[in-house]
């Protein structure tokens, strides 16, 4: 019988899972002196996940799979590396670490995919590298590579303010079904909020407490009332730049959604269905009327980036 303790470690993996987000309401105030927008936003993380698992290696690198893999800069540029490389620097680690990233969100698709693989491969990274770093500082880390980081490593709902990173727990009760039509071609967040700022050149404060109601909804587990009220303020500059997006809204809307809305800066369509089968009732009727080119079904509130697995494999 072979000594486990005395056999190389060859094939050490950890396996962490993130979800992406469904903005729920999106506001947006005036462009601030650094450039960003001040948003009050509600997230809910929905059951479509990006899996990434960190094996060891020499260097930090990356690889994609999944539809839209060849879409994902495997350079510096990509988030689960910039991710790997901030965890590094912090507790200055000189590891590698290879992370592959499993990609089930769609990509520049509104649903913060890559904000998902930066939320993963901080977990992975603090994982297999053994920092340990307290969830805090996680935190901190993840706010520094994006405003959408920290909501993937916390999961369930949120209330987001500043840049969507400063985050509150939401209390949600119940399961919200989605369907979501997706497009190929994704629109890029930058020039979003461009279109924005052109289509609201006088806008001079934030709504911050207009989701009242919403919460409100949420917390009676109120499909209905939620659907109502479901808003995204950037939804007219990304119909701008995809004006398409109309017949995948209005289609969905027929379909009986309770509410239609578009994913963050789009383009994927979030439409809230009465149960899981009307989700895919009202996928189905996006494919039939080809005003999708792909649909994806899923649930939230679901968890936030959390390590799945991790096994030393001999
Ligand atoms: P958000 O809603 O946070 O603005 P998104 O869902 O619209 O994001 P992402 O899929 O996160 O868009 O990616 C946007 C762009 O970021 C891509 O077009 C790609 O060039 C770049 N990118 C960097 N890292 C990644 C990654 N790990 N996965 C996907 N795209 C990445």
């Amino acid at each position: 019988m072979t000594d486990l303790r005395l056999a190389p470690r060859t094939g050490r993996e950890v396996r962490v899972r993130a979800p992406g987000k469904v903005n729920l309401s999106l506001r947006v105030g005036p462009r601030r002196a650094d450039g960003y927008h001040p948003v009050a936003t509600v997230f809910q993380a929905v059951s479509v996940y990006e899996d990434v698992v960190a094996t060891a290696a020499d260097d930090i690198s990356v690889s994609a799979s999944g539809p839209q893999a060849d879409l994902v800069p495997t350079d510096d540029q990509n988030l689960a590396v910039r991710a790997a490389r901030a965890l590094a620097a912090r507790t200055g680690i000189a590891d590698g670490v290879h992370l592959h990233l499993h990609k089930g969100v769609p990509v520049a698709g509104g649903m913060a995919g890559g904000s998902a693989d930066a939320a993963a491969a901080l977990l992975a990274c603090d994982a297999f590298w053994g920092t340990g770093l307290p969830r805090e500082e996680l935190h901190e880390i993840a706010a520094e590579l994006g405003a959408d980081v920290p909501f993937l490593l916390m999961g369930q709902t949120a209330v987001g303010s500043g840049r969507g990173d400063l985050l509150t727990a939401a209390m949600s009760r119940g399961e919200y079904h989605w369907a979501f039509g997706v497009r190929e071609s994704g629109l890029s967040t930058p020039a979003v909020y461009g279109e924005f700022d052109r289509l609201h050149p006088g806008r001079d404060r934030l709504e911050a407490d207009g989701d009242v109601a919403l919460l409100h909804a949420l917390r009676a587990g109120d499909a209905p009332a939620l659907g109502a009220l479901l808003h995204n303020d950037l939804q007219d500059a990304a119909v701008e730049l995809a004006p398409d997006l109309v017949e995948t809204l209005s289609v969905a809307e027929d379909a009986g959604a309770l509410g239609v809305v578009v994913s963050g800066s789009g383009p994927t369509v979030a439409a809230l269905g009465r149960s899981r089968q009307h989700a895919l009732v009202i996928a189905a009727a996006m494919t039939a009327a080809g005003v999708a080119d792909s649909v994806l079904t899923a649930s939230g509130p679901v968890p936030g980036a959390r390590v799945v697995a991790g096994s030393d494999v001999l």
